[in-house]
């Protein structure tokens, strides 16, 4: 697939509105930039909505590189780490169940909704993917509306909880897209955001210093579908301009499925090198790490409960 051949749109810091920004790197023909202003660090060139929305309901839940690549495969393959990890979910939403009703933004092939249901939530699902919704209504008889928050025109006040998971980043109006969830949920309702930390993650600072790269230059993750780059303060500083104010944080993180789907390899470069992998991705040293940077805040998922403040 190839991934810069996308009409492109040029765009200012979509947090601040500022046009100085400090070019950072180029990958897969896209600039990464972090705004002088803010420091939001984004896709200066972005491909257009209409382009990546097409894509998502192509390649993306197949593409192994940018995308979920073989996901429902996955899904089964792994299904006790997919079930851990829906428990823990499960139990932290558990407060805020209100009246039990639950929508997920860009809810996938709906998974976790089905999961969620299980557990006695009136769940509701939104899926841009053509490919993806259709599973979830399909095959796991769910109420998954394909398109855009805005056009499924659900009434004021119909949920509790929202979740927007993994999604936040992809979007090319996040502020219309927050302000809609506000309407959407029930005055005591709850948002639950969940986006990777990228760039300025310790590990990710980490890699440049190893590679002799300059901070913020190594290639992040799925790039052209994540338009920003969030470290905790822009991430909330984000949330807050749609509207949200964060109530409570966790720290997350991505790799216990990761590292089963997608090795990193380890037989690269000089022999201290190979070593240096063999300990930290094959030997537990990476799963301890990460381990204890959740429990200090510093995991590489930012996890953020939030409520509308009108
Ligand atoms: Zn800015």
């Amino acid at each position: 697939m190839d991934w810069s051949g996308f009409p492109r749109e040029s765009v200012n810091c979509m947090l601040c509105g500022g046009s100085e920004a400090e070019h950072l790197s180029v990958q897969r023909s896209w600039p990464v930039a972090r705004c002088r202003n803010c420091g939001l660090i984004y896709l200066s060139c972005r491909p257009v909505e209409a382009a990546l929305e097409e894509m998502y309901s192509r390649e993306y839940y197949e593409s192994t590189d940018v995308g979920y690549g073989g996901y429902v495969d996955n899904f089964k393959k792994y299904n006790k780490i997919f079930t851990r990890l829906f428990n823990r979910r499960a139990d932290d939403i558990e407060p805020y169940r209100g009246r039990s009703r639950l929508l997920e933004v860009g809810c996938a092939h709906g998974f976790l909704l089905n999961h969620l249901q299980d557990r006695n939530w009136h769940v509701k699902g939104l899926e841009v993917s053509k490919l993806a919704a259709k599973y979830a209504t399909d095959q796991l008889g769910l109420d998954v509306f394909c398109g855009k928050l805005e056009d499924a025109r659900y009434e004021s006040d119909s949920f509790d909880v929202v979740l927007l998971l993994d999604v936040l980043e992809h979007l090319h109006r996040p502020f219309e897209t927050l302000k809609e969830i506000g309407r959407v949920l029930s005055p005591e309702g709850v948002l639950v955001v969940q986006c990777p930390w990228e760039l300025t993650h310790w590990e990710e600072r980490a890699e440049a210093f190893l590679k002799k790269m300059k901070p913020c230059t190594i290639t992040p993750d799925a790039i052209p579908a994540h338009l920003y780059f969030f470290g905790p303060d822009t991430l909330e500083a984000f949330m807050e301009k749609g509207g949200f104010l964060t109530f409570k944080k966790q720290s997350g993180n991505y790799g216990a499925i990761r590292r089963k789907i997608k090795p990193v390899p380890v037989n690269t470069g000089p022999f201290y090198e190979r070593w240096a992998r063999f300990l930290y991705f094959r030997m537990g040293l990476q799963r301890m790490l990460y381990r204890l940077a959740a429990m200090i805040g510093k995991g590489n998922g930012l996890i953020r409960y939030a409520r509308f403040d009108q």
